[in-house]
């Protein structure tokens, strides 16, 4: 075959194309007075126009994947890289594509906009490349071959050395999307843009980066295929806000939330592949499985009646029988599990419906001393109630769900009839657990504090979840009981509790009555607590005094 000659695949309109410059980008000085964009001059954090070129955006990739800026291409998601590469490279009603299926949609539905044939060549038996039955399909009118590994929906990863002879032995493009590729073994092919001029690799942040929401996907090719995607691009493509919040999460790294969803994979790969229902699960290098079922439709309505949303796979070429189901978290998984073990049998119907278990727990601990059960929801909207057998501990436990906006539900049975000690204790260490859990990765979280007056009281709680546990308590009470509670209790209950959750928790208060001032505590930590497990994307927003992040 001739040798590759990109100019010779670009369309002649593209080719001739004079990208539209900003104004902005021929000043190259220090910062000074815009008045070259008719924007606004009042700073509201978005009032200038995004840096078009995304430099900093393209530092922070480079550093984390090894890639020179010039060959990254930054998008509104890998649907605006996928879009492109049809708009410059094929010439609507004449040009084809190839596509392997299953796999991704949107190559067809982008190839469909852009008037492109493509021809599907289906997956060998296991999910195996169809290397000879691509160059097979090749004729002089095809452009582009999309790749995707691993793949989506069938979760495999195709060998290196068969995409690498593909993009040898083609002379059009070889796009190979790697959404997955953090969730597989080995780096990848960005590694050979510059040996194979022809291959463009797709990544993501959608998925393993967690930032679906920003709509960020890159692209690594030679400088000249960056050059033509850079230019036909809108030049404002990536806003501020997004830009702002990418390069905050993009310093927090992922490496433990990869650990984690690998270890669930395979977890849930083992259970799923004991279930009677299940006939096979494949392997997965993503972060997903595809499960082959005895009757996809029926289990697949099954749990949209549970309230867990798993994607049918069953109508696709290739895919019939087949659920994907992404992994989630431990406890998302684990209330799957316990759907599906209960699937046809008559305890059906007495499983309640799963809301979003995201910011959820739920700890039962039972000792020769107490049975307790807590349920805490950190988004609220649940009945809350307390029952620890001790009336003023109940009274003000209840502070907490009331002055949080957290529903809590807590169930002790305790060997009262000894004393409060077991009971207070475990409740804390119980809830503490709970709060822990339901955080989960803790993005975002800072320091909290809250000052309470409560008529003549005083109660100031700070409160960290850095992860390490350090108690100051300074709260003097001038009676030994209050209520059916000695107040020597509330100390060992702060301090438990604090230890549990993993916080920073400082606590002081004054006053003269000892009901006002332990009710004063427990509603101040509770405002505290509203405001600590608070989650808000635009906290990553806030500038600092050099203006950006
Ligand atoms: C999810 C996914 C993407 C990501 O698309 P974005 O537009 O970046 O969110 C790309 N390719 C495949 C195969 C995917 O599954």
């Amino acid at each position: 075959m001739e040798s590759f000659d990109l100019e010779r695949l670009v369309r002649p309109n593209i080719a001739a194309l004079a990208p539209y410059s900003t104004a902005r980008d021929e000043y190259k000085g220090t910062p000074g007075i815009f008045l070259d964009a008719n924007e606004s001059p009042y700073d509201n954090g978005c009032n200038r126009y995004p840096d078009p070129a995304q430099k900093e955006l393209k530092e922070a990739l480079h550093r984390i994947k090894r890639i020179p800026a010039g060959n990254i291409f930054i998008g509104n998601g890998s649907d605006e890289a996928i879009d492109l590469i049809f708009r410059i490279f094929c010439t609507p009603g004449k040009d084809n594509v190839i596509t392997i299926s299953p796999s991704y949609g949107m190559y067809r539905v982008a190839a469909a906009t852009n008037d492109i044939k493509v021809k599907e060549i289906m997956l060998g038996d296991g999910f195996r490349l169809p290397y000879n039955g691509i160059l097979d399909a090749v004729d002089k009118d095809t452009k582009a071959i999309f790749l995707c590994s691993p793949n989506n929906p069938t979760g495999n990863s195709f060998p290196m050395e068969e995409m690498l002879s593909l993009a040898g032995k083609f002379n059009g493009i070889v796009v190979i999307d790697e959404a997955y590729i953090d969730f597989a073994e080995g780096p990848g092919a960005s590694a050979f843009i510059n040996e194979y001029p022809n291959i463009i690799v797709l990544q993501t942040l959608s998925k393993a980066w967690g930032m679906a929401g920003l709509r960020i996907g890159m692209a690594f090719a030679q400088q000249r295929i960056i050059e033509l995607m850079s230019m036909v691009k809108y030049p404002y493509n990536i806003n501020v806000a997004t830009r702002r919040i990418a390069l905050s999460l993009l310093r927090k790294g992922i490496d433990a939330e990869i650990a984690q969803v690998k270890e669930e994979r395979e977890k849930m790969a083992g259970a799923l592949a004991c279930m009677d229902m299940v006939e096979e699960v494949f392997p997965s290098d993503a972060n997903f499985l595809l499960v082959k079922v005895n009757d996809a439709d029926a289990v697949y309505s099954y749990l949209i009646g549970k309230g867990i949303i798993v994607r049918n796979r069953n109508s696709v070429p290739g895919c019939s029988g087949c659920l994907r189901i992404s992994i989630g978290t431990p406890q998302e998984n684990g209330r799957l599990l316990e759907a599906l073990k209960l699937y046809g049998t008559p305890d059906a119907g007495t499983l309640e419906t799963a809301g979003p278990a995201g910011r959820s727990a739920r700890i039962s601990r039972k000792t020769k001393e107490t049975d307790i059960t807590v349920e805490i929801d950190l988004d609220g909207g649940k009945e809350s109630s307390m029952d620890t057998g001790l009336k003023f501990f109940d009274h003000m436990l209840q502070q907490i769900p009331h002055h949080s906006g957290i529903s809590l539900d807590i169930r002790c049975r305790g060997d009262l009839e000894v004393d409060e000690h077991h009971t207070m204790e475990d409740v804390a260490i119980a809830l503490g657990e709970a709060v822990w859990m339901a955080l989960g990765n803790k993005r975002g979280i800072e320091r909290y504090g809250f000052v309470l007056p409560m008529d003549e009281c005083r109660a100031m709680v700070l409160l960290d979840f850095g992860g390490r546990a350090d108690f100051v308590w300074d709260v003097p009470f001038t009676r030994e009981m209050v209520g059916d509670v000695p107040t020597e209790m509330f100390r060992h209950f702060f301090k438990s509790l604090c230890i549990a959750m993993k916080a920073n928790l400082h606590i002081e208060a004054k006053g003269e009555n000892n009901h006002h001032l332990i009710e004063g505590v427990f509603k101040a930590f509770a405002r505290a607590l509203k405001c600590a497990v608070r989650r808000d994307v635009f906290k990553y927003d806030l500038p600092s005094s050099k203006g950006t992040l």
